[in-house]
């Protein structure tokens, strides 16, 4: 009976607790396990929630738990007396008697056999039963159940076997039967039965179990003819990647049978360690759809549907547009605002894929299923190779692939720069070219000031590197639909369990190229929380889009040769030091545990221009708000910073000085005989000392007392108080670095040149870098951005991902210290030779 049906003063026994892993867990903390008896202390008609005594304590559960939990009433007097003495040591003695006295009666398990048709199921349920050939039959809807009662290992299984379906959609009345079935009567363990020939195929229905997060024993059948077969298969670590525990089986003849029904026994008591529930991972969008879904969901008035289905099962199925899912929903309260969320999501995602959810929830299984498979099936001869195995057996080849994958990212970031390297001069042009119509055509006010040298050079300077950006992402985006990125992953998991992580951790820093933000946020996929950490605190040092445009001006202004190589050296470097502080913090702050995870491999596919066309123009908006925003925010600041005050000592002198050379001009050009010679060169000195009076009034500025503040500082590191500054600003976000930069060497006098002509020209007239190679300066500003501080956004995310504030103070303290000492190291030993 349930737990419900106990009237007010009855004691009943807990025979079994149903429901999913989240309610079981929370039911069972309380106090809500097998064995243990509990008694209604107060219940009145139509009253939710009833109180009851467990365990020596009072506590209140609502009627729509109390029906997950079953019980089988008795009439013990020792339990009166622990529920009015409520003292939890003499509960437990009571109970110690109480178990000895009643121990067969709750010792029950209910188990489903559930599998595709001519697994074996039927065989293996006939089997068992032969031992006990209690073996009944009802009828269902239009399918049918067989059930038997049978007691081994002093505990009483009932067994259902199911009708035999591929799929637990809602298509056909088989595979509806098998999902309603397991939902309303909540087996304690489902056991699933796989053909071991045919394992590809079987583990599909297996991925619609693991969705559904139930308890799954998985009987490997036809053990014997898969043996036979030559092919080998590592089922136990299988068993460890998919969090399922599996036993082979040949149900013919009653091989294995002990063993399975142990192992669920084990499973459904919680004394299994392989057990562990673990999530398909379906791609960033399709997650964040499930994410926003279940948030949506919770939302409802009576979630208790949800102590029975799981709500990322729930959400799925909405997003598959399942029709008896959707009904359920309409029973939520708030189910308008679910539909609308639900709508919204699966337009987004069929738009960006060109192709309907479901078919790519499919194509996600199987890329888990040949994952998983690829780590643990050896086929004794390999099946006739498909194009997918063909390209792999190159691509992932133990010999080539890492110098393969290696080549590929060079590629990447060597096209980045060369063919980044035309549309960034066109954007150039055209935003000098804008200046140009303002210095002409208006005058020469404070507003005209503040767009020229301010907005212009501020956000035009960041804007330049946009088609950089593209390409980069071009890259990623090709990487990810080719199925390439999945490959790599595999071609990195040794190496990645070298530094104590796992191959997983691949994807987050890899994304980490483009933006370290959504980076972070994808470590979700790794499911150990020690992994998931280490990956995030050592993200920030895949050097992210942001700061490539301080790589490609530096790059672009002091070197003329190797530029590709340049830029992905410092690309490596980041790496390294991922590396090496992974390999830290694992010796020091995290102890290694090795839990495994399944690789997806999805087939190898053409990418879509949809989705590659999609994802460019997201990167791009997303990059124009950025520029629109802070950016634009912070040049202005910038500019207002180092446009006041106007005044500084020594101001007067240099006015005196140029009014004095406008005369001599006037004079000059009002003779006779022109003298050119000596004309040009008096607009020289004029040049010149226009240039060294902004430079003055710089220096004088409220920026330049900042920078001159910190210059010395970062002086040993070869900047000089510019750089510095743009160091300071950089920590809003990398692309103000330049930004910063555009504002600070952009100078009136010449109106028509570019950041790194300006850059460049710095050091004819900076007397600060007089001596000093430009290069090394350059090499040790890059390095310096690409390891200090990431910017506030990842600070914010590392502090919401891994839950503390703790983790974003360390990297702010490690990154920036590291880079400090790495930049000092670089200068100092390049300024001795
Ligand atoms: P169901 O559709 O899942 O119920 O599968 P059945 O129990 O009807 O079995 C299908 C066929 O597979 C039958 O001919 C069985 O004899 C055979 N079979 C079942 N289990 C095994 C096994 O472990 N080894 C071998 N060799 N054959 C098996
Ligand atoms: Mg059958």
């Amino acid at each position: 009976m349930l737990l419900t049906n106990l009237k007010q003063g009855e004691v009943g026994v807990i025979t079994r607790v149903k429901g999913i892993g989240a309610f079981r867990k929370r039911i069972m903390e309380m106090g809500f396990i097998v064995g243990k008896p509990v008694k209604v202390i107060r219940k009145a008609p139509l009253k939710d929630p009833v109180e009851y005594c467990i365990l020596g304590y009072n506590v209140s559960i609502r009627n729509s738990e109390a029906e997950l939990i079953e019980v089988e009433k008795i009439s013990d007097d020792s339990i009166d007396e622990i529920c009015s003495k409520c003292d939890k040591a003499e509960a437990e003695a009571v109970i110690g008697d109480f178990n000895n006295k009643h121990k067969a009666q709750y010792n029950k398990l209910y188990l489903s056999f559930v599998g595709n048709p001519n697994s074996g199921k039927t065989t293996l349920f006939n089997k068992i039963g032969r031992a006990n050939e209690r073996v009944g039959n009802y009828a269902g809807v239009t399918v049918a159940a067989k059930e038997l009662n049978i007691t081994k290992n002093g505990i009483d299984y009932k067994i259902t076997d199911l009708p035999g379906t591929y799929s637990l959609t809602a298509y056909s009345p088989e595979e509806l039967f098998v999902r309603d079935y397991i939902l309303k009567n909540l087996p304690d363990v489902v056991v699933n039965v796989v053909d071991a020939t045919n394992l590809e195929r079987s583990l599909y229905l297996t991925t619609q179990l693991i969705d559904m997060d139930i308890k799954v024993v998985l009987a490997l059948n036809m053990y014997d003819e898969f043996e036979q077969s030559g092919n080998t298969l590592d089922y136990e670590y299988l068993g460890k990647l998919i969090g399922i525990p599996i036993v082979p089986t040949v149900a013919t003849r009653g091989r294995g049978i002990h063993n399975l029904l142990k192992k669920a026994a084990d499973v459904a008591h919680d004394k299994d360690k392989t057990v562990r529930h673990i999530h398909i991972n379906y791609g960033e969008t399709i997650e964040k759809a499930i994410s926003e879904i279940r948030a949506e969901l919770k939302k409802a008035d009576d979630v208790a549907i949800f102590n029975r289905v799981s709500e990322r099962f729930f959400a799925i199925k909405l997003i598959e547009k399942d029709p008896e899912v959707v009904k359920l929903a309409q029973d939520l309260s708030n189910f308008q605002s679910i539909d609308n969320v639900v709508k919204r999501n699966i337009k987004t995602i069929e738009k960006q894929y060109g192709d309907t959810a479901e078919n790519i929830f499919t194509d996600a299984k199987y890329a888990f299923i040949s994952g998983a498979l690829k780590e643990t099936l050896k086929r004794k001869k390999k099946l006739n190779a498909n194009q997918s195995d063909k390209i792999d057996n190159i691509l992932t080849n133990k010999y080539l692939g890492i110098p393969i994958f290696l080549f590929f990212m060079w590629l990447t970031f060597f096209t980045t720069f060369k063919i980044g390297a035309y549309p960034q001069s066109w954007i150039e042009s055209f935003v000098i070219w804008l200046s140009g119509i303002f210095i002409k055509n208006f005058p020469d006010t404070l507003v005209n000031h503040l767009i020229v040298d301010g907005i212009l050079a501020g956000v035009g300077g960041v804007l330049a590197f946009l088609p950089n950006i593209l390409i980069l992402y071009f890259f990623i985006s090709l990487m990810e639909d080719t199925g390439y990125m999945a490959r790599a992953v595999f071609i990195m998991d040794k190496f990645m369990h070298k530094i104590g992580l796992h191959g997983k951790s691949f994807i987050p820093l890899l994304m980490g190229f483009g933006c370290n933000v959504p980076a972070i946020m994808s470590t979700r996929i790794i499911e150990s929380k020690r992994d998931r950490l280490i990956t995030m605190l050592i993200n920030p040092f895949m050097s992210c889009s942001a700061r490539l445009p301080v790589y490609v001006l530096f790059i672009t202004a002091f070197f003329n040769k190797y530029q590709g190589t340049i830029l992905f050296s410092i690309y490596i470097s980041g790496i390294l030091i991922a590396v090496l502080t992974a390999l830290l913090l694992q010796k020091t702050l995290f102890k290694k545990i090795d839990i495994p995870f399944v690789m997806e491999l999805p087939p190898y596919r053409m990418p879509t221009v949809r989705n590659t066309v999609f994802q460019m123009i997201n990167r791009t908006n997303m990059y124009l708000k950025k520029i629109g925003g802070i950016i634009l925010i912070a040049s202005v600041i910038i500019w207002v910073l180092n446009y006041f005050p106007r005044n500084f000592e020594g101001a007067k002198e240099y006015e005196a000085k140029i009014a004095k050379l406008e005369t001599t001009i006037s004079e000059l050009s009002s003779q006779e005989s022109q003298n050119s010679a000596k004309l040009a060169a008096v607009q020289d000195s004029i040049r010149i000392i226009s240039a060294e009076k902004k430079y003055k009034q710089q220096e004088n500025s409220y920026i330049g007392r900042v920078g001159h503040f910190i210059e010395p500082a970062m002086k040993p590191l070869g900047f000089d108080w510019k750089m510095s500054v743009a160091v300071l600003t950089g920590v809003a976000a990398k692309e103000v670095v330049v930004g910063t930069l555009g504002v600070l060497y952009h100078s009136p006098e010449a109106e028509s040149a570019t950041l790194v002509d300006n850059l460049k020209r710095q050091y004819e007239i900076n007397e600060d870098f007089t001596g000093k190679s430009p290069r090394l300066v350059a090499i040790s500003f890059m390095i310096f951005i690409l390891i200090y501080f990431p910017c506030v956004g990842v600070i914010a995310a590392i502090s919401r991902e891994s839950g503390s504030w703790k983790w974003a103070l360390f990297v702010v303290l490690y990154s920036t210290g590291l880079a400090y000492v790495v930049s000092l190291l670089i200068y100092q030993t390049g300024s001795i030779f």
